[in-house]
């Protein structure tokens, strides 16, 4: 039997299936007697107490793997030691004589709610963390052991098989043993979903009723390559598979070699491959991995999973770190992108329609100066510490050009008085991602250092197709003709010979686009870090005078389908 679902992590795993079912919990709806107030909140702040030093626990058994996880379970113990949800429980128990069970699940759903009113995809994420904790809660009250992953005494190699995975758990998971996991729920922007891939764990999540149709010790191969689960497999497909798993390893092994050699075409022109980055512990990554250079960091996200905006001084941090540890590589700091669909929970968004069109990145900064001016202080005083580059997002034009420029011009003078040092030619740079901004292209290169195509939003926004709406999904198409025209016209426009223009929308790690945008004149692209060797080896085996032919090919085609057919036949 095959089944399918969504590839949130690729990679093929075989294994017997570990069915998780979780414990149905009896909540307790009575009501309590006046003189039981006072035992019921103790009970709740007991097992407050317990839930927070069971998950300091793990942090601490976590913490010497992997610091990215233990930042996760902070997050946890900040939310749990978060005043307003432990009054709240304590109020509905005293107020409304409710057991702490009860009274525990009503907050925890109240929150979720609260969240799910928000049309918000990074907080839509957030729901299962506070899932987590509600569950971690309602288990302690109930004096019931909480499945934290313990497999001891299993000696296959398993699958789990599970409804939902909470982030809590899959932290923990021994992954000598465990070898993938499938679920029935699960978004792929999840912390779940982020964690597997970052454990390079296959997982296949979105399988509807799969807790039903998989029993324990079925035999299972999840080929999250082609999105397909196969139960009790018959010997020639385990054959076949394993075949494929093997070849999956050896190009794998392959990809990784290329580290150390540079993207030189096969006639000989070098592309500078830069890696996206959303924090500074992919760092030390980039370096291990002979990456010489950042061309985005997405810094909201240093804004994100917190309690208040960043400070200067930690942002200062921040930047000087990555600063120091890339030395002379360039590091392109974007400038906070904030709103579209990444919102802060501690900070107020106005309610709009169409939210990728309003109050988003650079509009924001310039509104609040306060955020604004932290962040270029915080990025200015860093720079004497490496090569960084200031690069604004969402421009659509000269005028907020010359304001940023002047900003920056006066903060400096600011920085001279308080006798901070700062690099004085720092580069300043824009994000070409709005149709505006590739429209005034050749006005923007007189005023500023450098470019970055962002592909993502530039398809959005020409095409009137928001990049976040499943239902009109199949018409955002970042290789319609319409797309690379405009793409053109900035390379054209701008001269990668003379400024440095690079694309670090996910077009620079596609594979069908690469090849293309070398023949237009790209000579830079950024990517996450993981597809660098992918991209690199279609660099190797390919020349520029292909790539100029076949994009003269696409320029003269007028339809997704036509442009398409010359792009997947050439790849
Ligand atoms: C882009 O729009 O292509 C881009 C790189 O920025 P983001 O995906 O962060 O909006
Ligand atoms: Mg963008």
């Amino acid at each position: 039997m095959v089944i399918k679902g969504i590839i949130v992590s690729s990679g093929y795993s075989f294994g017997s299936a570990f069915v998780l079912n979780e414990k149905k919990v009896d909540l307790n709806f009575n009501k309590i007697t006046f003189d039981k107030v006072d035992d019921e909140i103790k009970l709740f702040v007991k097992s407050h107490i317990k839930t927070i030093n069971q998950l300091k626990k793990i942090r601490l058994k976590i913490k010497k793997q992997n610091k990215d996880k233990k930042l996760l379970f902070d997050g946890y113990i900040m939310l749990l030691e978060d005043n307003n949800l432990k009054e709240d429980i304590i109020n509905l128990i005293k107020n409304e004589l409710m057991y702490a069970d009860n009274a525990t699940n009503i907050i925890i759903k109240k929150h979720i709610n609260d969240i799910k009113k928000i049309d918000n995809i990074y907080l839509q994420d957030r729901v299962i963390d506070i899932l987590d904790i509600g569950k971690r809660l309602i288990y302690n009250i109930k004096n019931l052991d909480f499945i934290d992953f313990n497999f001891s005494n299993i000696k296959d190699k398993i699958i789990i098989v599970t409804k939902d995975l909470l982030p809590s758990q899959i932290i923990q998971f021994n992954l000598k043993k465990i070898v993938g996991f499938i679920t029935e729920l699960g978004s792929l922007t999840s912390h779940t979903s982020i964690i597997a891939k970052s454990l390079n764990l296959p997982a296949i999540i979105g399988v509807k009723n799969i807790t039903n149709i998989i029993f324990n010790n079925d035999y299972l191969i999840l080929d999250a390559v082609d999105n397909k689960i196969y139960i009790n497999p018959c010997k020639n497909i385990f054959n076949t598979l394993k075949n494929k798993y093997n070849s999956f390893l050896f190009k794998r092994k392959q990809l990784i070699k290329l580290k150390n050699l540079p993207a030189i075409t096969t006639d000989g022109h070098e592309i500078k491959l830069f890696a996206n980055i959303a924090n500074d512990k992919d760092i030390k990554f980039l370096i291990k991995n002979n990456i010489k250079g950042v061309g985005l960091y997405r810094t909201e996200f240093l804004f994100m999973d917190r309690k208040s905006l960043p400070s200067e001084e930690e942002q200062f941090l921040s930047y000087k770190k990555i600063a120091k540890l890339m030395k002379n590589f360039p590091v392109t700091i974007r400038t906070v992108d904030l709103g579209g669909d990444k919102f802060l929970p501690y900070m107020k968004f106005p309610k709009e329609d169409v939210s990728c069109l309003g109050w988003r990145a650079i509009r924001i900064c310039m509104d609040r100066k306060d955020i604004l001016y932290s962040q270029l202080r915080a990025i200015l005083r860093a720079s004497v510490y490496g090569k960084l580059r200031i690069m604004f997002p969402m421009i659509i034009s000269m005028e907020e050009i010359f304001f940023l420029k002047n900003e920056i011009q006066k903060l400096k003078l600011q920085l001279l008085e308080e006798k901070h040092d700062f690099d004085d030619n720092i580069k300043i740079g824009a994000m070409i991602e709005t149709p505006a901004a590739a429209i005034i292209s050749k006005y923007l290169s007189e005023e500023l250092d450098f470019f970055s195509i962002g592909t993502n939003d530039l398809t959005q926004y020409t095409l009137a197709v928001d990049r976040n709406n499943s239902m009109i999904s199949h018409l955002y198409e970042p290789l319609s003709p319409s797309v690379i025209h405009l793409i053109k016209y900035v390379i054209d426009s701008v001269n990668p010979d003379v400024k440095s223009l690079s694309i670090c929308g996910e077009l620079a790690s596609d594979e069908r686009a690469i090849i293309l945008l070398l023949g237009l004149g790209i000579k830079e692209l950024s990517m996450n870090i993981n597809n660098i060797p992918k991209v690199k080896q279609i660099i190797c085996n390919n020349s520029l005078s292909f790539a100029k032919k076949l994009s003269t090919d696409v320029l003269s085609k007028c339809t997704v389908n036509d442009v398409l057919s010359i792009l997947i036949k050439d790849k």
